[in-house]
């Protein structure tokens, strides 16, 4: 029934010629990995999203899991997470040995909001809670003003989780306008270039920072925890010959790390990638508006999940909340449904403290907004190469679905 119809996924990159030129130049060249494509790679992502330092490494969840080991989290210590994200926003905390505190979201943007982390904090009274990571879900970012208040008053670290903010923007109450990755809020944030994200690098992460010593510190342990920065040297001794020049082979190492470097191959499709990223973000925002305004004949039993009015979204995910009770069938059998009409669809996300591994650590918290977000929430599809045409096809399936 999809005959020259092609199925249309609930997300997917968009990859040029220009892009594989840039891969073909780097193979013919003379650097694979640790060469010139991930320095320019880094200097073009911090000035795109005006951070001062970015930190290019091999996955989102690298960059998550570098970015709490840089903050020092370890064993004893305890962060927040909301529930309603991927797996490696909490799971990054419990690998560096610290405890996952999960926190409740808005059941209808899927959000942290700043009394879901207060109530965090208050569940955790005795846990030494010294980090958050809020994640901005869907592409929307969180009241970041508020949420960076309350780090401020119990002096905690930030780490934004912006895999799906790449492109959005966060407005301040006086007006000011601050590019997702700014560092106005937070000490890290990260980002993921997965080929379902905003922009692709096959696998890769960015973390920003306007910290010079968070950016030396993240350098440092995507590679070993090596320094060759003869500034950086305890052991004067082992480091320089007789006559004070240091030794050519020489290199310390202060704290382990890990190997989570990008490599120039990967650098360079982001950095092509990037070029375009505001030509994306423009065709995500028209689509996602196309998309509201042809659902509008669905409401209440299916609606788009509502924007904040603080975030400029970069539209990473088209999610709708749906009234399953209402129109007689679960989401399994819409997501099949459609599936057989050639729409993906996906649920963003399973609540992480419903998890068996979490369930079984934790005492499971009560966190009615992350199930009732849960119970509703599907991802349709929403990707710069969608025409205007997929996106009526889409909602024309979804009407059929849900009005049988
Ligand atoms: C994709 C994603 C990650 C992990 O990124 P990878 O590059 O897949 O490791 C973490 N958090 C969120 C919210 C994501 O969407």
């Amino acid at each position: 029934m999809t005959e020259n119809r092609p199925f249309l996924p609930y997300g997917r990159q968009s990859i040029d010629d220009d892009d594989v030129a840039a891969v073909a130049a780097v193979l013919q060249s003379d650097f694979l990995t640790t060469g010139p494509a991930v320095e320019a790679f880094e200097r073009a992502f911090a000035a795109k999203v005006q951070a001062n330092h970015a930190v290019a490494v091999s996955s989102g969840t690298a960059a998550l899991h570098l970015g709490v080991v840089a903050l020092g989290l370890g064993p004893g210590d305890a962060a927040v997470v909301p529930s309603v994200t991927f797996v490696a926003t909490a799971n990054v905390v419990r690998n560096a040995g610290a405890e996952v505190v999960f926190a409740d979201v808005d059941p209808d943007t899927g959000l942290m909001r700043p009394q879901d982390l207060a109530g965090a904090l208050e569940r955790a009274s005795g846990q030494n809670v010294r980090a958050v990571l809020p994640v901005h879900l869907n592409g929307q970012a969180c009241d970041m003003t508020a949420i960076a208040d309350i780090c401020r008053a119990y002096g905690l670290a930030t780490i934004e989780d912006a895999c799906h903010a790449l492109g959005g923007a966060i407005t301040e109450a006086d007006g000011r306008l601050n590019t997702v990755g700014n560092g106005r809020f937070s000490q890290l944030t990260m980002f993921s270039l997965h080929p379902v994200k905003a922009i692709a690098m096959g696998e890769g992460g960015v973390l920003t920072t306007n910290d010079p010593d968070s950016e030396a510190t993240l350098h440092r342990l995507r590679n070993h925890g090596l320094t060759k920065d003869v500034d950086d040297f305890v052991d004067r001794h082992a480091g320089f010959a007789a006559d004070g020049r240091v030794n050519p082979w020489y290199y310390e190492m202060h704290a382990p790390g890990f190997n989570y470097r990008a490599s120039d191959i990967h650098c360079a499709l982001g950095e092509s990638q990037l070029a375009k990223l505001d030509g994306f973000i423009a065709r995500r925002h028209a689509i996602a508006d196309l998309y509201d305004r042809a659902l509008a004949g669905l409401a209440p039993i299916v609606r788009p999940v509502p924007r904040v009015p603080w975030a400029s979204s970069g539209h990473h995910l088209y999610p709708v909340l749906v009234d399953f009770a209402a129109i007689g069938r679960d989401r399994a059998a819409v997501m099949h449904a459609l599936r057989d009409r050639g729409v993906g669809t996906q649920v963003h996300y399973i609540p992480v403290h419903r998890q068996p591994y979490y369930r079984s650590r934790y005492l499971e918290a009560e966190l009615p907004g992350a199930d009732a977000y849960y119970a509703r929430c599907l991802s349709l599809p929403l990707f710069p190469a969608m025409t205007d045409a997929d996106v009526s096809r889409v909602v024309d399936e979804l009407s059929r679905v849900v009005e049988r």
